[in-house]
């Protein structure tokens, strides 16, 4: 289409392999290119999900773009890659916010949670008149005939496209007439430890407990001398809230790159705190601009995939910034699934590690600064 777009991952990487967008960023944006419906400059665009900002970059010189996502990465990448391409700015919102009012062009990256999808469908059928376009996209073997129905089933009639180099669209048209309440974020109880916790759409396990953080959960470190605990990775924040109890001398630092688990953990915190100011939560991209020597203990039950993508580089980002937050003689302890090997990491990382529990699918590592 005669425009060249220089776009980048985040964080970024030395000797990156992986692309910053994909098939189904380019099938939206040739059908897009290729309509010969006129934009209208005075109706907003919406784009939800963007995972690296391909498509808010795309359509940033509409000039009237919002760009909503449950992940701070995606926004730090999203609004460096607008600025290294010199392109005009999109209002970035998080995924909880209210959307901008009457829309004329909505455009979906499927989510992999259809607890998201679901609510966000939700939230457009509420906010969208109905001749609104809206057109989803994916990779083909993502699109499944149920994901059809939740479109169908909330947001309006619904069609596929053909599939090109593996991606396709589904096309919607917005019925105002099914729109209903949003779905309320799920509550539950770990009864065993008096924590109840509520998670909204896309809380990493929010339908109940994760089944590591279930070992985790017996191990947290005891001690008076803990002023500052850090919860890596927080999701609804169980780890830490456990920790701020067992612990009410220190204070604890909730971290996650979801808005919503960030939401949810600060909600959490003042359910099941006697002191909620004891818990900040914060969204961040693991430790970034931490100060050095600022924790004396972190806790981490780190992600093993970024987008779709299964990789292991935020978990050695968690466990390099760890490091580098503990003070001298803090501890980093870590869980994980047996076959991921996190202590080969950590003892090449910090020069000792110690298992402190295990079971037959999870280890509890521990490594001293
Ligand atoms: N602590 C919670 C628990 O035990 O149930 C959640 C653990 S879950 C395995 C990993 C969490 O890390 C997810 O909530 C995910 O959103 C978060 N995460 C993924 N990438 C991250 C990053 N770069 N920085 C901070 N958090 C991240």
């Amino acid at each position: 289409h005669g425009r060249t777009l220089t776009l980048q991952r985040y964080p970024v990487r030395q000797n990156e392999t992986l692309q910053a967008w994909d098939a189904a960023d380019e099938y939206l944006i040739n059908t897009l290119e290729a309509s010969t419906q006129p934009l209208d400059p005075a109706r907003p665009i919406v784009i939800l999900n963007d995972s690296f900002g391909a498509l808010s970059c795309w359509f940033a010189p509409h000039g009237n773009v919002t760009c909503v996502t449950d992940s701070f990465i995606a926004k730090q990448a999203t609004l460096a890659n607008l600025q290294d391409n010199q392109l005009p700015a999109v209002n970035v919102i998080d995924a909880l916010a209210d959307l901008p009012a009457n829309p004329q062009l909505v455009l979906i990256k499927l989510p992999k949670n259809n607890r998201l999808l679901t609510w966000q469908l939700h939230q457009l059928c509420q906010a969208l008149p109905a001749d609104c376009t809206v057109i989803a996209a994916a990779k083909a073997k993502d699109i499944h005939t149920s994901t059809l129905k939740l479109f169908e089933k909330h947001l309006g009639e619904t069609k596929t496209s053909l599939a090109v180099k593996k991606a396709r669209l589904i096309f919607c048209q917005p019925n105002p007439a099914l729109a209903k309440p949003l779905p309320q974020p799920l509550q539950w109880t770990v009864p065993e430890h008096g924590i109840s916790l509520l998670n909204h759409a896309n809380v990493f396990s929010g339908e109940s407990l994760d089944i590591g953080a279930r070992l985790l959960l017996e191990h947290i470190p005891v001690r008076t001398d803990l002023h500052d605990i850090v919860d890596l990775g927080c999701g609804n924040g169980v780890i830490g809230i456990k920790a701020a109890k067992l612990n009410p001398q220190a204070n604890v630092l909730c971290v996650d790159e979801s808005f919503m688990a960030v939401a949810s953990c600060l909600h959490n915190a003042q359910a099941n705190l006697d002191n909620p100011a004891q818990l900040r939560a914060v969204a961040n991209n693991c430790l970034d601009d931490m100060p050095a020597h600022s924790a004396d203990l972190v806790l981490c039950n780190p992600p093993f995939h970024q987008q779709n993508t299964i990789t292991d580089h935020i978990a050695w980002q968690m466990f390099c910034d760890a490091k580098q937050t503990l003070r001298p003689k803090g501890q980093l302890v870590v869980i994980g699934n047996r076959h991921l090997g996190y202590g080969d990491k950590l003892k090449r990382l910090f020069g000792n590690v110690t298992v402190i529990a295990q079971n037959n699918k999870f280890v509890i590592y521990q490594s001293d600064k």
